[in-house]
């Protein structure tokens, strides 16, 4: 092997993460390198609902005109049905301005982000697949690619090497003590020319036995996003169409049926599973972990975007100040504080997720939730700004949370309570609290167990 280069930073995988930080390193004085295995646009169903939040972190980085230009779509709030029942709520203003998401092709999104890294001077970027982390004394120190179509394996030193390479991360490892796994899977269908209930919003059906999301995608093309709980995926097959048309498909609004059975009967399916992985990063010298490869958390609540851009926004400002690339030290303390400050901006998108989907596959956990939230006032407007991540404030999502809880079983033991109720409460209380606990301690709320103990 022969060492062919030099650079400052090198980001491996030019995805959703690691072309958003090439961009925002862009213009600067440092020496960036992309390594990217397929620069080709992907036709897939993830990162396709961007949160308002991740629309601000893409503003604080000058990269927002990236949205423009390939028929993204506006959405501006949220709507749930449940049992024939069904309304919609915005998201919150903040200083007057409204805060809008984007529904869109997550494959044309990243294309624009990436011809957004390529006019970069300072970037270069290589069509090639990483094959190995150098590492040297716990240090690492760049990596081994091959370029595409090319047998040769080359080594490219760095001084830093961000690792950014997805949801099926091989180099995870080496940077971190991953704990992955796997809580369902997503079918993901595109319906054409559909009429949605609530034009420009995100919708979630709380169908049995778990949700389905819908959004826009372009202006004639919605996603469908269906849960298949547990570890195994979906079989593709006459029993998969089955249970899709009658089981799932009568739960859904009657506008969308016909372009929803259309879309069915095309059989155009694809599957993903849905992890949970909190971010359990390991400091050595000359590596970062970003995006999947950090952190995942359900799908359910569009928020994995999100989480990318604001730990890309974090690490790429602290990168931006380091006065001098050749200081180690100075790396590797722009990395340090980089994990240490990002929980403070991710946890409420990670615990949300989670929680949500836990409520979602508890009976009485869901109604309680979605007469809640149908409430309105602070009992909606306040959940749907963690939703969006334009609040960030782990002590209101915990409220909420448990504001949920003790409604379900006010209603539960109404008129009156008798055994039977005593016990679904309880039962629901406890599912509560180990939904949440876990998912506090992910994120480094070690100091759960007192409130275990008060409930
Ligand atoms: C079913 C599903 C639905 C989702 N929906 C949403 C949503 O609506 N909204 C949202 O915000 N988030 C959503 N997410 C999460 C979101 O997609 C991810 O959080 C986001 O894409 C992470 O970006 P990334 O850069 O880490 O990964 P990616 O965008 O996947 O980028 C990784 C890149 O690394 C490249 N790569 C991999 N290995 C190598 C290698 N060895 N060498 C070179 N390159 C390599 C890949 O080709 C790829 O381009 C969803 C996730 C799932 C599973």
């Amino acid at each position: 092997m022969e060492s062919k280069k030099t650079c400052d930073v090198c980001i491996v995988g030019g995805g959703v993460a690691g072309a958003a930080l090439a961009g925002y390193l862009g213009g600067s004085s440092i020496n960036v390198v992309v390594i990217e295995k397929n620069l080709t646009e992907q036709d897939r169903i993830v990162g396709e609902l961007l949160q308002p939040g991740g629309v601000e972190m893409l503003e604080r980085m000058g990269l927002q005109h990236l949205l423009d230009g390939f028929d993204a779509q506006p959405v501006t709030g949220y709507a749930l049905f449940m049992n024939g029942e069904n309304f919609q709520i915005a998201y919150p203003e903040t200083n007057g301005k409204l805060n809008t998401g984007r529904g869109m092709r997550n494959g044309k999104f990243v294309q624009r982000l990436r011809d957004n890294m390529k006019l970069q001077q300072n970037v270069t970027v290589i069509e090639g697949s990483v094959t190995g982390l150098l590492e040297e004394e716990g240090r690492i120190k760049g990596v081994t690619y091959k370029t595409k179509g090319e047998d040769e394996t080359l080594c490219l030193n760095a001084k830093l090497t961000v690792v950014s390479d997805g949801i099926f991360s091989v180099f995870r490892n080496q940077l971190s003590n991953p704990q992955k796994k796997v809580s369902g899977h997503f079918l993901g269908l595109v319906l054409k020319n559909c009429e949605l209930p609530y034009p420009n919003h995100g919708h979630v059906i709380v169908a049995k036995p778990s949700p389905v999301l819908v959004y826009p995608i372009t202006s004639t093309e919605t996603r469908m996003l269906i849960d298949f709980p547990g570890e195994d995926a979906p079989r593709k097959g006459e029993e998969l169409k089955n249970y899709l048309l009658n089981t799932i498909g009568n739960q859904l609004p009657s506008s969308i049926r016909n372009s929803f059975t259309e879309a069915v009967e095309g059989g155009k399916f694809k599957v993903m599973p849905n992890h949970i992985m909190a971010a359990r990063p390991v400091m050595k010298e000359g590596g970062v972990l970003l995006g999947d490869s950090l952190n995942m958390r359900h799908p359910l609540t569009g928020g994995g975007m999100t989480v990318a851009f604001t730990d890309v926004y974090l690490l790429g400002k602290n990168l931006l100040e380091i006065a001098d690339f050749s200081k180690s030290a100075e790396v590797s303390s722009a990395v340090a504080a980089f994990y240490k400050t990002r929980n403070s901006q991710t946890a409420t998108i990670n615990i949300l997720a989670d929680a949500l989907y836990g409520v979602m596959r508890n009976e009485d956990l869901k109604e309680a939730c979605f007469n809640y939230l149908k409430r309105g006032g602070s009992y909606s407007q306040e959940p749907v700004s963690i939703l969006s991540a334009v609040s960030r404030d782990v002590k209101l999502l915990i409220r909420h949370f448990f504001a949920v809880a003790v409604y379900g079983v006010k209603n539960i033991l109404s008129p009156f309570p008798n055994g039977k109720r005593l016990m679904r409460s309880y039962n629901m209380l406890k599912d509560s609290v180990s939904i949440i606990v876990p998912l506090l301690r992910n994120e480094g709320f070690t100091d759960v167990n007192r409130l275990r103990a008060k409930l």
